[in-house]
């Protein structure tokens, strides 16, 4: 990318955020201290409506969310590769507490009644009242049932330690990471890693894993990417990106991807079978499981993933809940940049209705999303989207991409990445 090119990026990401945002006024809109907000989540999502809330109004508003420290899955890829370290990507919320006045609970929510619009956590049993409620959990894991060869991977806990999907970031990394430089330290091997079935927590994410690590890994090692709805071909142009690095005559020669099949088995000695092409012998197996909204946003609004109306990102079916980020259910990609667009749109239309003389939400709202995918240690190739909601559906306005992958692009990413992470914790 040339520095105009580049300037240009972040001019259009900035300019599209603006968008997104749509805020009332320049300064906190008053009369709102006697409403409560309580968000559940301090991910992207749930971090920037919480702070976003607080920035436009004088409305009380509770975070609740069990680390203290929330640990990035954006650039997640780079501490398995030993290129940060987790610590690096990690987030408090001492600016949301100082700066903003967000009031933080490290708990976990356990219930919610929303007859009596009343939150329960674990450390207390007495219920917290919500006027608005904002539900950012992100994503729960589906055991996939697999019988496991010697059984032990039947138990779905084993398999998540054994064979680690690090699609959270935290404890799962680190144990990915460790395997991989167990493998790298063999000399040779084989890692499969396996792409949970649509829909599922950053798209792209698999192939470029792939490619981190093959590049860590180097020529003597082979990566095979088991894709049971072949993923890979419903990723816009990154499809292309992708599909011209694996296999024979490319950069990863030593990357297969084997689409339309899925894992049914995976003995403790990992050896992996998968359906129509056979046993893997693998070394590490990195089984990333199919995805749905966790319980609570399953069991409080109903579905896999929680409908909204996206002018609100309120619950269709539920009153005064709203869901933002992995957990709700519109076709938009589920990813980070993203998350914190929807939570300015839901942030702003909670300070509307909740204003003394309430207003509706604004009706045609503006998300945005950008991905940058490193494809080796210093080069990243990028896509970003802007998305409309025309009053019927939500449909995308603009797309860009960068015409290759190249060295500015990561470096760019590295920008891109600051300015999420301030905008969401900062
Ligand atoms: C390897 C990898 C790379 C990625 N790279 C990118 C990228 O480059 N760009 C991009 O845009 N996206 C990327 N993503 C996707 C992005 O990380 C997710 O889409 C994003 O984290 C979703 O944000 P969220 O706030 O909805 O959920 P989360 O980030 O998962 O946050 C949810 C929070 O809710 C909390 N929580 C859950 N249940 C409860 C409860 N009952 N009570 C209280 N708190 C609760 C959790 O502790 C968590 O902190 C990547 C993902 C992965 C796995």
């Amino acid at each position: 990318m040339t520095n105009h090119s580049r300037r240009n990026f972040l001019k259009g990401a900035a300019t599209a955020t603006a968008l997104s945002a749509l805020p009332l006024t320049a300064k906190a809109t008053t009369g709102l201290n006697g409403k409560n907000v309580i968000v559940i989540g301090g991910g992207f999502a749930g971090a920037t409506a919480a702070k976003y809330i607080r920035h436009w109004s004088d409305a009380n508003v509770t975070l609740i969310e069990p680390n203290v420290e929330y640990n990035s899955c954006i650039l997640s890829g780079l501490v398995v590769t030993g290129e940060r370290t987790l610590d690096q990507i990690s987030f408090d919320y001492n600016t949301l507490q100082s700066k903003y006045g967000v009031n933080v609970i490290a708990d976990t929510v356990n219930s919610i009644d929303s007859g009596n619009q009343t939150v329960t956590r674990s450390g207390s049993a007495t219920p917290l009242p919500y006027d608005k409620l904002v539900l950012a959990p992100g994503i729960e894991f589906i055991d996939p049932g697999l019988t496991g060869g010697a059984g032990q991977f039947s138990n779905f806990e084993v398999l998540q330690n054994e064979c680690p999907h690090a699609w959270k970031a935290g404890a799962q990394t680190t144990e990915l990471k460790n395997q991989v430089d167990a493998l790298q330290q063999a000399g040779s091997g084989t890692l499969v890693i396996r792409v949970p079935k649509k829909p599922f927590r950053c798209p792209p994410g698999p192939y470029e894993r792939a490619c981190t690590i093959a590049d860590y890994l180097g020529p003597n090692f082979d990566v095979k990417i088991v894709d049971p709805d072949d993923s890979l071909n419903t990723i816009g142009v990154l499809t292309n990106v992708f599909a011209g690095l694996f296999g024979s005559g490319n950069l990863y020669p030593n990357i297969e991807h084997i689409a339309g099949e899925d894992v049914t088995n995976i003995t403790s000695g990992k050896v992996v079978t998968v359906s129509n092409y056979g046993d893997i012998a693998a070394q590490v197996v990195n089984f990333i499981p199919d995805q749905r909204a966790p319980a609570i946003v399953r069991d409080t609004v109903g579905g896999t993933w929680g409908a909204v109306d996206p002018v609100s990102y309120e619950s269709t079916t539920t009153a005064n809940i709203h869901i933002i980020g992995d957990s709700q259910a519109t076709s938009q990609p589920k990813a980070g940049h993203i998350a914190n667009s929807e939570a300015k749109v839901c942030a702003d239309a909670i300070v509307r209705s909740l204003m003394p003389a309430p207003m509706l939400p604004y009706a045609y709202p503006m998300t945005n999303s950008a991905c940058f995918t490193p494809i080796n240690s210093n080069e990243a190739a990028w896509i970003s989207a802007v998305y409309k909601y025309d009053g019927s559906a939500i449909v995308t306005e603009k797309v860009g991409n960068s015409p290759t992958y190249n060295e500015e692009n990561h470096e760019v990413m590295f920008d891109w990445a600051n300015n999420l992470f301030s905008d969401t914790f900062g």
